[in-house]
Parts: C-alpha cells; sequence; structure tokens
C-alpha cells in the first residue's frame, strides 16, 4: 500500500497533538497538587485541559446559540469544541484521524495487534451493528441532559455554578490516582482495541458518534468516479472504518474518518478524490491529498488561535478563588446537585473561608 506523504502528515499532527496534551496533563497536575498542598503554584493553569470537558463545550455550544456570548468560566472547551465540529462540517470526522490522540493510540493499538497476530478481528455483523449503535445512545443522553433537560437560563447557571468553575480539578482527582474500577476497564479497553481495531472509537466514542453526524454532511468527503474505476477493491482493503469503498459514489458513512488510506491506495489516477459536491460549480476540482490535510488542521488551528487573539482562551478565574474552592471541593457544594445551590448558599460556603 502506497502511503507517502499524506500519512506522514496527519500522523505527524497527531503526534503533536499528543505530545501538547502530555505537556497539559503535567503542568495541570502540578498546578492542581500545588493548590491541594495548600501553597500556590508556580505554574499556570493550562487552558488546554479544558479539551477533556466536551460535555461543558456542547453547553457553551449551546449558551452562545441562545446569548450570543461566550461562557467565561470554560472558554477554552468552546473553541475546541467549535474547531472539532467545524473540522467535521468541512472535511468529514476529520478530527478522528488527524488530531485526536485517542485515535492515534487507537491505530497504534490496532497495528500492533497485527503485528502479533496477523490480522484484525472484525465482529459478525450481527453484533457490530448493535454495538455501534452504543455511541450513539450515550450521545443521545449527552445531547438529551445538555439540550432538552434544562432550560436556557439553567445551563447559563450551570455553567457559572461552583462544581463547573472547577470541574476539571473534580475529574483529575477521578482519575488521579485511578481507581480499581478505572485500571480495569481501561484494560479491557486496551486488549480489546489490540485485537479490534478502533474498538473504543468504533463502538464506544459519543465524540465520534457526534462527528460522524456531522461528517455525514460535510462539504468534502472521498469520492469515486465510477467511469475509470477498475473494481479491484483495494480502497475496501485498506478502510480501517470497514467501508465498502468500491461500491460507493460518493462516502457518506459516519464512520469515515477522513483518513484518505482508499485515496492513497487506488491504483487509478483521479477515480478516489476528495471533493465537494459536483453541484458546487466552483468546487469541482478535486483535493490533493496533502491539501486536504492542510484544511482539516488548518481549520483547528484557525478556530483555537481566533479564540487566543480575541482573548477568550484563559478565564478570569482568579488563582485565589482556585486555591479556595480546590481545597474544598470534596464538600456537597461541588456536585451536579450542591453545584446548582442558590446563590446565597454558595456565598454562604465561601465566607467559611
Ligand atoms: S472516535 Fe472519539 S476517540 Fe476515536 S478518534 Fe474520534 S474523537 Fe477520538
Ligand atoms: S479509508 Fe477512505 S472511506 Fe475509509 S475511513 Fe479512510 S477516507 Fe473514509
Ligand atoms: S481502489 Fe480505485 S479502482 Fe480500485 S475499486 Fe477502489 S476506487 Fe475502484
Amino acid at each position: 500500500m502506497k502511503l507517502g506523504p499524506v500519512v506522514k502528515a496527519r500522523r505527524s499532527s497527531q503526534i503533536i497533538l499528543t505530545l501538547v496534551v502530555g505537556v497539559i496533563g503535567v503542568q495541570f497536575t502540578l498546578w492542581i497538587r500545588a493548590h491541594l498542598a495548600g501553597r500556590m503554584p508556580t505554574v499556570s493553569r493550562p487552558p488546554g485541559a479544558e479539551g477533556f470537558l466536551p460535555i461543558d463545550g456542547m453547553m457553551a455550544t449551546r449558551h452562545l446559540l441562545h446569548t450570543g456570548q461566550i461562557d467565561p468560566v470554560h472558554p477554552a472547551a468552546l473553541a475546541i469544541f467549535l474547531a472539532i465540529i467545524a473540522m467535521s462540517i468541512i472535511v468529514a470526522k476529520s478530527f478522528c484521524s488527524h488530531l485526536c490522540p485517542v485515535g492515534l493510540i487507537s491505530e497504534w493499538l490496532g497495528r500492533l495487534g497485527i503485528r502479533l497476530t496477523g490480522t484484525s478481528l472484525s465482529l459478525p455483523k450481527w453484533l457490530d451493528i448493535p454495538l455501534r449503535s452504543l455511541k450513539f445512545l450515550i450521545l443521545g443522553f449527552f445531547g438529551w441532559a445538555v439540550w432538552f433537560a434544562l432550560s436556557p437560563q439553567g445551563v447559563a447557571d450551570f455553567l457559572d455554578s461552583p462544581y463547573a468553575r472547577i470541574v476539571d480539578a473534580k475529574m483529575w482527582k477521578f482519575f488521579a490516582p485511578p481507581s480499581h474500577t478505572t485500571i480495569a476497564v481501561l484494560g479491557v479497553l486496551i486488549v480489546a482495541s489490540i485485537f479490534i481495531r478502533d474498538f473504543w472509537c468504533r463502538y464506544l466514542c459519543p465524540y465520534g458518534a457526534l462527528l460522524g453526524v456531522f461528517g455525514r454532511f460535510a462539504l468534502f468527503k472521498v469520492t469515486r468516479n465510477a467511469d475509470i474505476c477498475t473494481d479491484c477493491r483495494g480502497c475496501t482493503a485498506v478502510c480501517p472504518a470497514r467501508i465498502k469503498v468500491h461500491q460507493l459514489q460518493r462516502v457518506s458513512s459516519i464512520e469515515c474518518t477522513s483518513c484518505q488510506d482508499c485515496v492513497m491506495a487506488c491504483p487509478v489516477e483521479g477515480c478516489l478524490t476528495v471533493r465537494a459536491p459536483s453541484l458546487l460549480g466552483g468546487w469541482k476540482s478535486w483535493l490533493r491529498p496533502v491539501a486536504v490535510v492542510a484544511i482539516a488542521v488548518g481549520i483547528w488551528c484557525a478556530v483555537v488561535l481566533g479564540f487566543r487573539v480575541t482573548g477568550h482562551w484563559r478565564n478570569h478565574i482568579s488563582e485565589q478563588e482556585y486555591h479556595r474552592r480546590i481545597r474544598e471541593m470534596d464538600s456537597p457544594l461541588y456536585t451536579h446537585v450542591g453545584g446548582m445551590a442558590p446563590k446565597e448558599d454558595q456565598e454562604d460556603s465561601s465566607a467559611l473561608q
């Protein structure tokens, strides 16, 4: 299979983001540990940690649509969420194959499995289809909670609640140190991903499900020219999402991550390309594969940079407020229910400090 510069380019962007996420993780750990030890930290809180708050990103998007205002508590969560959605709307589900660190690890585990066993297991259809719907059920639950369970004012109140203000710290505490259950679940997912390619992404990731829904309506998708196709099926053989590319005119599957492995495997020049629908006259010509990678990653960079230069990347919660709240984060005030307590209760709690 001819991989070449496309895989190298998207792999590089994935590795860079994975390293950045690693640095963010270390910095966030140093920051929160200092607070928990009763010291003021010598490093600042990295806003990029909000990338692990997709529910906040969804809520902030709803808040933005209702009020036109950017959530001041977790603006980076909103930026990252919007960047990922924008990537998917332009180049179908491209975050998964171009940036997502979990996608990269999942791909590597799958390759390890192929090295070990010489093959990658595919579940039979009767099991594959119901399991694939799991991620949509999870997404449906979160979608309901964000869009229907709360009123617009409820969303605004939640985003500004004591719980939401330190939800990143609460999440850190949940995983550090990881409980036996967390370790067991991670272990199962890792083993499953070694033997069944993209196990987490294919069956469980609600984020991937959401991106797939947007990706269905994407501007740029893999398109096959049936007039010159030789039906060699090389495209279908390499597709990690197990899509029957050789049978399709245009790949609209919610599982397609725009990885372009099929495009690179196609032996017929111009037969498999990434392009906009032909009815969009000016966009008729196809994109060069490396340009697809550049567009996908460029969208991400543009949105994140846009938030940074307009001063919306970092929130304005003071270090003193974090110091107080993090040390009291095990109190009932910092739960979903307690965090929605009337303002006067919240102020009473602050006065105790
Ligand atoms: S499905 Fe989820 S975990 Fe997998 S690559 Fe996409 S966003 Fe990342
Ligand atoms: S190989 Fe082609 S059809 Fe399959 S996921 Fe990648 S881009 Fe989509
Ligand atoms: S690899 Fe190209 S030529 Fe072969 S079946 Fe797929 S689209 Fe057709």
